[in-house]
């Protein structure tokens, strides 16, 4: 097997993947209605459930072909009742997604708005349950990638059952990371896509959640077609397969992801991305940079940094600069302060990030940046 040229992603995915990962892509043509393939499938959506600590008899993953929009979509269109009103608690750009997909159906819903580098206020989430009954459905991000904020999904999920709403959450830059129980973090509905804590390729993304609900969602109103939960988990559990084409590629890859997943260990990997996040926040310490979210609201996967008052500041300068020498950094997605991310998920370890921070420092040097960088006031 020959090696690959190593890049080390520090964007928000997709992630830097092993050799193995690349070449378990290298496979016969099959199609995919073959029984073998359909055998994969099911070990497949099993490992996914256990990853977050599900009951099988409990819960399921229901499998898709896109990228990890596809999910958010899925949710909020197929798991709001008839009558009934959609929260989202709403505190960056993922949020915001999910808020213009209730647009975009035109769902009744209620856009709870808290500042990007704060936490959800639980009292004003509770006051916002007791004044609309009719909420039928919460959704929020457990990890704001925009800025690297951890929401407290337990707490806010304690609430949604307490109010009798289901609660469905954005994990996409949490999942196979940070590690999550499902049934005691009161989460109905998790979800990913294969490219990121899975560390395998675009084109796979999973919904992971309560089999009980989704039966029931069976009734409710339907709204697409291609997106619809319960058709593709009732094609699932009929025939084992995928409704249509499934990423037949991606899925060998994702197989592999999830053999080296459990031979890592939740542990040993959340550890691995911990040492990662430690050295990035240490790098930008020590280079005199500001992050926008404070340490005890960190997710533990993206740094969020603030751009210095230089006058020879230039990300784009700075990025091509560390991009030709294999590092890839990647701006913020805040729309009131300049920022830039550096990201803890992939294959990666604690010694690409201390290369990385020579080449980044260099990079400053070189375009004139001066070291430590300046803030005004
Ligand atoms: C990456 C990500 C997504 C998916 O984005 P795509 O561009 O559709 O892959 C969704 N939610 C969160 C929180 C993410 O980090």
């Amino acid at each position: 097997m020959e090696s690959i040229k190593r890049n080390i992603l520090l964007n928000p995915g997709p992630s830097t993947t092993t050799d193995t990962v690349k070449y378990a892509q290298v496979v016969p043509d099959i199609c995919p209605r073959e029984k073998e393939f359909a055998g994969l499938m099911k070990g497949l959506r099993e490992d996914l459930v256990k990853i977050v600590h599900g009951d099988l008899q409990k819960y399921t993953s229901v499998l898709f072909c896109g990228s990890g929009t596809i999910n958010i979509d899925v949710c909020i269109n197929s798991l709001l009742p008839e009558g009934k009103k959609v929260l989202v608690i709403n505190n960056g750009a993922y949020s915001t997604r999910a808020v213009e997909i209730c647009q975009y159906y035109g769902l009744p819903h209620i856009d709870l708005k808290f500042p990007v580098d704060e936490l959800p206020d639980l009292n004003r989430i509770e006051e916002t349950f007791k004044a609309n009954p009719d909420i039928g459905l919460v959704h929020t991000t457990h990890q704001e990638t925009g800025t690297g904020i951890l929401n407290p999904i337990r707490e806010i999920g304690a609430l949604c059952h307490k109010y009798g709403a289901t609660f469905t959450v954005d994990t996409t830059s949490t999942y196979a990371m940070r590690p999550i129980d499902i049934e005691k973090d009161n989460v109905d509905f998790c979800m990913a896509s294969a490219q990121k804590g899975l560390m395998s390729f675009t084109g796979l993304s999973f919904v992971v959640g309560n089999r009980e609900i989704i039966e029931k969602s069976k009734d409710f109103p339907k709204r697409s077609y291609y997106c619809n939960l319960f058709l593709q988990y009732d094609c699932f559990e009929k025939t084992g397969e995928m409704h249509f084409t499934p990423p037949v590629q991606t899925i060998y890859a994702t197989l592999q992801a999830l053999k080296e997943y459990w031979a890592e260990g939740e542990e040993g990997k959340w550890a691995r991305h911990t040492r990662v996040f430690n050295a990035i926040c240490e790098g930008l310490d020590k280079l005199g940079f500001k992050q926008v979210i404070k340490e005890e609201n960190r997710a533990g996967l993206v740094a969020s940094a603030i751009y210095p008052d230089d006058p020879n500041w230039s990300f784009e300068k700075v990025h091509d600069y560390c991009y030709e020498r294999g590092f890839t950094i990647y701006p913020g997605k805040i729309s009131t302060t300049n920022t830039f991310r550096l990201c803890a998920l992939g294959a990666i370890d604690k010694e690409d990030i201390e290369d990385f921070f020579v080449t980044f420092e260099k990079a400053l040097k070189e375009t004139g940046v001066q070291v430590p960088v300046v803030y005004k006031a």
